[in-house]
């Protein structure tokens, strides 16, 4: 493991978090478990997933996306609606010397205009609910790519009308794990979505479509 480089983020988001507020974190204990332990739990989905690009979806202060990115070498792009953001994120990747990851500062629905269909693998940890998160992920990823979504408990309901997406979206679920973190309380559980075909309605919708206004 690369500790050092995930501590440096850490520390980089823990400063930055002084005067901006990108994410909660109560204590540097826990943020080292409810972000750089939880980022890296799904490594095991990464190493299964298709080489290529890679993209983290909603990146917020960089998590999964810069620990992941770091962990595997990956050719990296972290996706961040918010300008604010998506600026902090281009200096932590500058200040970390990471020549494979870069910054899209936009939103999903426009890095999939300039990107379709050319991401292996895509990530997401609290961005939205998950047939929102599979609509925002289907367009940007090549068939045969997988979509790694880092979710808490949900309801049986979410899956399965994520799971009826099948058709219109081209995704299909492929694995899920859960199990705790090592706080003994975070529960976290791991869905992978395989693009099997493309998508059979026309996407990406106008922004923000996916989120407020569900299929
Ligand atoms: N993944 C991070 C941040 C989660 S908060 C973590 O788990 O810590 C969700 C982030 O997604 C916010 O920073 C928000 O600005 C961003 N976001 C929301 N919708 C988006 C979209 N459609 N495209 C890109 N980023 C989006």
């Amino acid at each position: 493991m690369n500790t050092e480089l995930l501590e440096k983020h850490l520390d980089l988001v823990i400063k930055a978090n002084e005067t901006t507020n990108i994410t909660r974190i109560v204590s540097r204990e826990t943020a080292e478990v409810l972000h750089i332990e939880d980022s890296l739990s799904a490594l095991p989905e990464f190493e299964k997933a298709p080489a290529g690009l890679y993209g983290d979806l909603g990146s917020g202060a960089g998590f999964p996306g810069l620990p992941i990115a770091i962990e595997t070498g990956r050719e990296t792009i972290l996706v961040e609606s918010v300008k604010k953001k998506a600026s902090l994120l281009e200096s932590f990747v500058s200040e970390l010397g990471l020549a494979n990851v870069s910054v899209f500062p936009g939103r999903a629905e426009e890095l999939a205009l300039e990107r379709k269909e050319q991401f292996a693998v895509l990530s997401a940890r609290a961005l939205s609910q998950l047939g929102s998160l599979l609509e925002l992920g289907s367009p940007l990823l090549k068939v045969g790519g997988q979509f790694i979504c880092y979710k808490a408990r949900i309801e049986d309901e979410e899956l399965k009308h994520a799971c009826s997406l099948e058709n219109k979206l081209g995704l299909k679920l492929v694995s899920d794990r859960n199990f705790l973190l090592s706080d003994g309380e975070t529960y976290r559980r791991i869905l992978v979505f395989e693009k099997f075909k493309n998508a059979s309605i026309k996407l990406p919708r106008r922004n923000g479509m996916a989120q407020r206004n569900p299929l």
